[in-house]
């Protein structure tokens, strides 16, 4: 079924309950081939832990030739206490450090959605978060995580000192801050660029940058600095007042951990990590995956919860190949296959219908020929 405009995607569906959702993925790409004319060209291959085991590495040097060339790759999980003994720089994760640090994946979006029918599943109250929809995008290759030197040292006194360097350089905020106001344009319009302007230097330098940007890029995008630490507090206050938030890495990787809780279940959030788009072809590489890892506690027994990775698709159907309609369609499917009562056992509530990682793929393709008339 092969054509020259086929879009290219790398599945890796990893280690764990990765290729257990990755087989619904698949599934439902194949429901998107014959009723939709998606066709994607798919190419699989090992990454993490089960790689190590046949080829002693976390990812093979042709996978990531692979991965640079397609058009997205679609990630599982990793790792598992198997690997416990492996190398430092071969255990199942590093192939996963790889992949970002290789195509230069500096935005990751990671969306909070909490659906009508989990609504109850969070920690917070149903009036607080009914109806949220809010995404975190977060630098994800620069800041503090990176920046040197770091280390620790011993002082002349005897007592030890330990550094860690928050690092920007303009362009890393640049191509950040522009693609929180791309998204938020496709969203509901509105940006908060989260810093601390007020103790550190990156964050006036990324107050003055998101500032300009706003001003002589995106006039028609409502803008709004915040301070990371107010941010923390608005986001369990009332997290419905946010749209879109970009800020670093350190502060994001908090962020988002946040946002993420107020949906309830580790099995329910998709992520997206984007690299630059190069100016001569216009490709941009992508990767998206499900925030949870392995679960090795429940892997192997039908027990996964396979919408994080569905939803991970839906993300990769939006982002890199411009379909929105399409990706509201699984959106779409996964709530209705929710409100109809069905869950898996991350997700179980009294009264509902527990159902398998197969079954509850199945019921997502027939919500979505539901869907599609
Ligand atoms: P985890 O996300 O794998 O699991 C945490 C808990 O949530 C477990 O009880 C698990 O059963 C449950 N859970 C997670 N995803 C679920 C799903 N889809 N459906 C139902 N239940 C789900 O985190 P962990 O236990 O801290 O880590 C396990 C392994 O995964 C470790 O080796 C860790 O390094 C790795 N990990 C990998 C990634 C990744 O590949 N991106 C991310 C996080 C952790």
């Amino acid at each position: 079924m092969a054509t020259g405009s086929n879009k290219s995607v790398l599945v890796l569906p990893g280690d764990g309950i990765g290729p257990e959702v990755m087989g619904e993925v698949l599934r439902v790409a194949e429901w998107f081939a014959d009723r939709r004319a998606v066709r994607l060209d798919v190419t699989e291959d090992l990454v993490g832990g089960c790689c190590y085991d046949a080829h002693g590495v976390a990812v093979q040097d042709k996978t990531m030739l692979k991965a640079t060339q397609v058009d997205a790759v679609l990630f599982g999980a990793v790792g598992g206490p198997k690997w416990d003994a492996a190398p430092r720089e071969q255990r199942p994760e590093a192939g996963l450090l790889r992949l970002r640090k290789d195509l230069d994946l500096f935005a990751n979006l990671r969306p909070a959605i909490v659906l009508d029918a989990l609504v109850d599943a969070s920690t917070l109250k149903a009036e607080v978060v009914r109806g949220l929809d809010l995404l975190i995008l977060r630098e994800l290759t620069a800041g503090v995580y990176f920046g040197t030197p770091r280390g620790r040292a011993d002082l002349p006194d005897g007592t030890r000192r330990v550094i860690d360097t928050q690092s920007y350089t303009e362009e890393e905020i640049v191509r950040v801050v522009r693609v929180g106001f791309e998204l938020a344009r496709k969203r509901k319009n509105r940006l908060h660029s989260a810093e601390k302007s007020n103790v550190m230097e990156t964050g006036v330098f990324w107050r003055e940058i998101a500032g300009r940007i706003a001003r002589d890029e995106f006039p028609d995008v409502e803008f709004h600095h915040i301070l990371a630490d107010n941010c923390a507090m608005q986001l369990v206050r009332n997290p419905k007042q946010f749209d879109v938030i970009v800020t670093d890495n350190l502060f994001g990787d908090i962020l988002s951990d946040e946002a993420a809780m107020m949906t309830g279940s580790l099995g329910m959030l998709p992520s997206a990590s984007l690299g630059p788009v190069d100016p001569k072809t216009g490709k941009r590489n992508a990767l998206y995956e499900p925030v949870h890892g392995s679960a090795p506690d429940i892997a192997g027994q039908g027990k996964a919860n396979p919408l994080a990775m569905l939803l991970s698709f839906a993300m990769m159907l939006r982002y890199s190949f411009d379909l929105p309609e399409d990706a509201n369609l699984v959106d779409r499917a996964a709530q209705d296959v929710l409100n109809d009562g069905f869950r898996t056992g991350d997700i179980m509530q009294p009264g509902m219908t527990p159902i398998s990682t197969a079954e509850m793929g199945t019921k997502l393709i027939a919500a979505l020929d539901r869907l599609n008339g």
